[in-house]
């Protein structure tokens, strides 16, 4: 059973916590696997998370230079500055996917 939004590993079936993949988060983008806090089994993201990280990062991006070419003020440039990077930093570690195989890189498919 699959709960939208809850991160388990696929080994143990335990679930990682908001702190535990927020610290994870940072190795990730040195180091592909990550090893559970609960079992120590190496653990890797799914190509689907990658996937959708990428367009959320995607759209971060889009969000944040949005304003400065619509010539809005900076108030409403540093709220989309803020509004962005929060939404999307949370949406990307509330949406982490563990594997327990390396899937490869998904451009490479
Ligand atoms: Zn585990």
């Amino acid at each position: 059973m699959e709960v939208k939004g809850m991160t388990r590993c696929q080994k143990c079936g335990k679930q990682w916590t908001f702190k535990e993949k927020l610290r994870k988060s940072f190795k990730f983008s040195f180091d592909r696997s990550m090893n559970c806090p609960h079992c120590q089994e190496k653990q890797y993201l799914t190509n689907g998370y990658r996937k959708k990280s990428a367009l959320i990062t995607f759209l971060m991006i889009l969000t944040i230079f949005l304003p400065s070419f619509l010539g809005a003020s900076w108030e409403i440039y540093v709220v989309c500055l803020v509004a962005a990077v929060s939404i999307g930093f949370f949406l990307q570690i509330h949406t982490f996917e563990l594997s327990n195989t390396d899937e490869g890189d998904f451009w490479n498919e």
